[in-house]
C-alpha cells in the first residue's frame, strides 16, 4: 500500500456543535472529487490528507470536501441520469469567501464564510458543517435538475429551495450507521423528538443567536425539522417574524414542509418496525424508511409541475409517486393534511416509460405536431418561449412556456415597470403510433399572478432588488443582503432575476 492510499483524513459526520467533547471520526479522504457525476472543487491549495485539527484551513479543506463528497454519492443515486451543474461539469465550493455566519450559492460557486461567535470568542467555519455544506450544495444540486425554480416567482417555490437544502443535510446524515446510532440513542427511538439531525446547523445558530438576539435561530439549531407549524399562505403571513414563529421569509416559511417531511419519515419509521426497542431493527428502520422519502421527494422533484401552491404540488405529487403502495401513499396525504396543506389536483397520470420517443423529441425542435398539441391547450404559443427537459430517468418530457407578467406600482420598488416569468408547466406523454402528445398541463391563473406579484412585494418590502444598471457582483449583492436585480434582457423587457441563495 502507497503512502497516499493510507493516509486519512478526520472529520465531522454531523454538524461541530452536535459534536459535544467528541472528537472528529477518522474517515478516508475523498477522490477525484472533480469527476462527475456531481463533480467539485475546493478552491485553494489542497493539503496533504493527514488528521489535522479542527479549525485550522487544512482541517477545513478536508472536512468540505468529505461533505460534498456524502452529498455527490447521495445526488447519485436520488438522480441517476443528471449531475451537471447549472455552472458546468466542476462546481467550485471556495471555504472562506469572507468574515459572516453564513454561505451562499450563485450559480457559480458554493461560497462559505467565517464569523465570530461574540460569546465564546472563537470563529465558526461555515463549511465545518456538514449541514451546511450539504444544504448549499442542496440549492446547487435543485438548480441543476429544476433549473425553471431559480427565478419562479412564488413564496412556496423559494421555500422549498430552502427544504431540499434542509432536507439534504438530512439526508446524507441518515446514510451514516454511526449517526443513525446516535439519534436512536438520543430520542430513545422516539423519532418525533428533536434530534441531531432533526436540528440544522446547530454551531451557525448558536454565533448567529449570540450576535443578532434570540430571536434569529432556535436555541438549540438555526432551524429544526422536528416541529408543528401549520400551514398559511405565505402571501397573508408577515414578511419576518421570531424563530419559534413561521414568517414568509424562505428560511422560516420552509419549516412547514420540511416538517411534513420528517413527519412522513415517522410514519414509514414505524411501519417498518422501529421504535420497538431492538436496536438493530430500529436502524434498519431508520435508514430505509429516510432514503425511501427522499425518493419520494427526488422523484416530486423532477416532476412536480411549478405553480403557485408548490409545496402542494409537490405533495400531490409524492403521494402519486407512491401510488403503488397504498399506505405510503395514504400516509403521505395524511401528514399533508395535518399540516393544513390544501390538497392540489395534479393534471393527468404519469406516462409510460418510453426512452427512445423522449430521448427523440427531447430534440432543439419540437415535432410540429407536438407543438400543436401543446397548443391546444395553451392556446397559441412561440417555440422560443417553451422549454423542455427530459426527466433525468429518460422517461418523460416536460417543459413550460414562459410568459411575462409586468409589474406595476411603487410598492414594486426598483421592480416597478419590469416583468417577471411565469411558467405554463405541461408533460408530454407518448402515443401508441410514437409521436408525444400534450398530455399533462398546470396552466400559471390568477392564483400564480397574485402570488408573483406578492412575492416582488415582498422583495422590494425587504431592499432585496438592485434596480437596473447596478453594477455590484454576487459577493457585494450578498453583503447588502440584495438576492434578486432587475436586468434588462436581449429583447428589451426589464425582469426581475435571482443573483444568490443562502
Ligand atoms: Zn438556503
Amino acid at each position: 500500500m502507497d503512502e497516499l492510499a493510507a493516509a486519512r483524513i478526520r472529520v465531522f459526520l454531523n454538524d461541530p456543535a452536535a459534536r459535544g467533547d467528541a472528537s472528529p471520526s477518522p474517515s478516508e479522504p475523498p477522490r477525484e472529487t472533480e469527476r462527475p457525476p456531481w463533480g467539485f472543487r475546493i478552491e485553494g491549495p489542497a493539503p496533504p490528507a493527514a488528521e489535522y485539527t479542527p479549525d485550522t484551513g487544512e482541517f477545513l479543506h478536508w472536512q468540505l470536501a468529505a461533505a460534498l463528497d456524502r452529498g455527490r454519492r447521495l445526488w447519485s443515486a436520488r438522480f441517476p441520469a443528471a449531475g451537471t451543474w447549472v455552472a458546468g461539469p466542476v462546481l467550485p465550493a471556495v471555504p472562506i469567501a469572507g468574515e459572516d455566519l453564513n454561505a451562499y450559492y450563485d450559480r457559480r460557486a458554493l461560497r462559505f464564510f467565517r464569523g465570530r461567535n461574540p460569546e465564546t470568542g472563537s470563529f465558526v467555519h461555515s463549511g465545518e458543517s456538514p449541514d451546511v455544506a450539504a444544504h448549499e450544495q442542496g440549492h446547487a444540486v435543485l438548480d441543476a435538475v429544476r433549473p425553471d425554480l431559480w427565478d419562479a416567482p412564488h413564496f412556496e417555490v423559494a421555500a422549498f429551495h430552502e427544504a431540499f437544502g434542509d432536507l439534504a443535510s438530512i439526508g446524507i446524515a441518515f446514510e451514516e450507521t454511526e449517526i443513525i446510532r446516535a439519534v436512536l440513542e438520543e430520542t430513545g427511538g422516539a423519532l418525533d423528538q428533536s434530534n441531531l439531525v432533526s436540528r440544522v446547523a446547530e454551531e451557525l445558530g448558536a454565533a448567529a443567536r449570540a450576535r443578532f438576539g434570540p430571536g434569529v435561530a432556535l436555541p438549540e439549531a438555526l432551524r429544526d425539522a422536528v416541529n408543528t407549524f401549520l400551514y398559511a399562505e405565505p402571501s397573508r403571513l408577515p414578511a419576518s417574524a421570531p424563530a419559534d414563529e413561521l414568517s414568509a421569509e424562505p428560511h422560516s416559511f420552509c419549516r412547514v414542509f420540511t416538517g411534513a417531511c420528517w413527519d412522513l419519515l415517522v410514519t414509514r419509521y414505524l411501519a417498518a418496525g422501529g421504535g420497538r426497542g431492538s436496536a438493530a431493527q430500529d436502524g434498519a428502520a431508520l435508514a430505509g424508511s429516510a432514503r425511501q422519502v427522499g425518493r419520494l421527494v427526488a422523484a416530486a422533484t423532477e416532476k412536480a409541475p411549478v405553480g403557485a401552491p408548490f409545496f402542494s404540488l409537490l405533495a400531490a405529487t409524492m403521494a402519486r409517486e407512491a401510488a403503488g403502495d397504498a399506505e405510503t401513499r395514504d400516509a403521505t396525504f395524511s401528514v399533508f393534511d395535518r399540516r393544513g396543506f390544501p390538497r392540489a389536483e395534479l393534471p393527468a397520470a404519469e406516462a409510460p416509460p418510453t426512452d427512445d420517443v423522449v430521448r427523440a423529441a427531447a430534440g432543439p425542435s419540437l415535432h410540429p405536431e407536438v407543438l400543436g398539441e401543446i397548443e391546444a391547450l395553451l392556446g397559441r404559443v412561440r417555440p422560443e418561449d417553451l422549454l423542455t427537459r427530459a426527466s433525468s430517468r429518460g422517461r418523460a418530457l416536460r417543459g413550460r412556456r414562459k410568459r411575462d407578467l409586468r409589474l406595476s406600482g411603487r410598492e414594486y420598488g426598483p421592480a416597478d415597470g419590469a416583468a417577471v416569468e411565469l411558467s405554463d408547466s405541461f408533460e408530454l406523454a407518448p402515443r401508441r403510433d410514437g409521436f408525444l402528445t400534450a398530455a399533462a398541463v398546470h396552466p400559471a391563473g390568477r392564483a400564480e399572478e397574485e402570488d408573483a406579484m406578492a412575492w416582488v412585494r415582498f422583495l422590494a418590502r425587504m431592499d432585496r432588488i438592485a434596480p437596473e444598471g447596478d453594477p455590484a457582483g454576487s459577493l457585494e449583492l450578498f453583503r447588502l443582503k440584495i438576492s434578486h436585480r432587475v436586468v434588462r434582457e436581449g429583447d428589451g423587457v426589464r425582469r426581475v432575476r435571482r443573483v444568490w441563495i443562502v
